[in-house]
């Protein structure tokens, strides 16, 4: 998108949102002292609590991105900010030079839940992913007996793993990847949701493993046919490829399930997390795989020097249980249905709406049929003066993704607000 096009909104909303002076100085710093890497939408947010977020001037809003599905457990979730200053207050960081008394109970905890037999701790999802994929060539050169340098990875068009140069190597979005050349070699790029295709990159023997994401977040909340994620299982398995999910997104109770793949009863090879691991508070990633692809790393040839600090540890361990002991992704999925069987209704009411797809409470509404118009960002502005932050994902598509504690009534009130601003903005065109 052009920056050109970017900031005539951003000049838009800022003149329709009556913004508070102190507002503006915020924005005016960032916009002078800051890189122009991100286009927020104009709102100066100063605190949080569960579902709700307040600006500096006090307004109260609902947070429907939930930072890209990183506080699935709420803001500030008490436990998870106890967890946080306990240790930090005790000790947060030795680096992996030493051991510390926290990092080995996260590790039993995390492969005992998740049904793996060891865990590798970074902190991005990005660099998680860089993880896997140093796992996955590795395993091919160790075990599956490829010619040093030519293992190749298949990826899916449309994906979104991060924004490292690797990984942005074999992005299709022209923002990410585009003047950041020259790009590694070693991926190849099938459509997303096709078996078919998929089949036949595995002919290849240089194939040591397939990158996906259970459910595309950042392509517009794309949901694969059923019966998609066990295939590739099948068809992986059967071809010796290491089937490597990426759900720094789709995990931790978002879709319904503690791991989209669950929908499936798929156990990847290779299990990526982030985000809502650290419910919000610490970036906390990990990758989570068996002995005989773990071990092909020995000391010294991957690390980082916060990947593992005592404090991580301690507030994964808190980030995990609360999802637990709320249910948070059972209320996911009940919840989810009831969102979207209410979109369907706004849907039906409003040509506006094309349509509503999801799972469990990371969902999205497609607007208006051009990818180019400004309507969805349009939308998202009159939702914000209404109470409810959302952020169109690739131009007509709004994500709709509340932190996973939230109840039926505060749903049903956003799903009031949402109703009324595409009842109002129907209205004034
Ligand atoms: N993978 C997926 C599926 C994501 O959605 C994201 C972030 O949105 C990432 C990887 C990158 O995570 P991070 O921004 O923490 O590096």
């Amino acid at each position: 998108m052009a920056w050109s096009y970017l900031r005539e909104n951003c000049r838009i909303m800022t003149a329709t949102t009556n913004t508070s002076s102190m507002a503006d100085g915020i924005m005016e710093l960032e916009s002078r002292y800051g890189a122009h890497n991100y286009h927020p939408l104009p709102v100066v947010l100063d605190r949080g609590e569960g579902v709700h977020v307040w600006d500096v001037d006090g307004k109260r809003y609902y947070d429907f991105l939930s930072a890209y599905s990183a506080v699935n457990q709420g803001h500030c979730h008490p436990k998870i900010t106890k967890a946080l200053i306990d240790q930090a207050s005790r000790l947060a960081l030795t680096s992996r030079a030493f051991y510390n008394s926290s990092l080995g109970y996260y590790e039993k905890f995390a492969c005992e839940l998740f049904g793996y037999d060891k865990l590798l701790p970074m902190n991005t999802g990005a660099e998680g992913v860089e993880t896997a994929i140093k796992l996955c060539r590795k395993w091919a050169y160790a075990k599956k007996g490829i010619a040093e340098n030519t293992a190749i990875i298949i990826v899916c068009e449309h994906n979104f793993h991060g924004r490292t140069t690797t990984i942005v190597s074999f992005s299709g979005d022209p923002d990410s990847h585009g003047q950041f050349g020259p790009f590694g070699p070693g991926f190849l790029t099938i459509p997303y949701n096709d078996l078919t295709a998929l089949a036949e990159a595995l002919k290849n023997p240089n194939v040591a493993g397939f990158l996906f994401e259970p459910m595309q977040g950042e392509a517009g909340v794309v949901v694969p046919d059923e019966g998609y994620i066990s295939g590739a299982a099948k068809l992986c398995k059967e071809a010796n490829v290491l089937l490597i999910a990426d759900e720094i997104q789709t995990g931790i109770g978002r879709t319904g399930r503690m791991l989209a793949c669950d929908h499936e009863g798929v156990h990847p090879d290779m299990l990526i997390l982030g985000k809502a691991l650290s419910g919000g508070v610490y970036p906390v990633s990990a990758v989570l795989t068996r002995d005989e692809v773990m071990l092909c790393i020995k000391p010294g040839q991957h690390g980082s020097t916060y990947g593992g600090n005592p404090l991580a540890a301690k507030v994964a361990i808190a980030a995990l249980e609360v999802v637990k002991e709320e249910r948070l992704a059972e209320n996911a999925e009940r919840l989810g249905h009831l969102f979207r069987s209410e979109m369907k209704r706004i849907s039906e009411q409003y040509s506006l709406v094309k349509l509503v797809r999801g799972k469990g409470l990371l969902n999205a509404i497609v607007v208006n049929d051009s990818p180019d118009s400004s309507t969805a960002w349009e939308l998202c502005v009159a939702f914000a003066q209404n109470g409810l932050l959302a952020k169109p994902t690739h131009g007509n598509i709004i994500r709709f993704a509340p932190p996973l504690v939230i109840n039926e009534a505060q749903l049903m009130e956003c799903v009031g607000i949402i109703e009324q601003t595409i009842a109002s903005y129907t209205a004034s065109k």
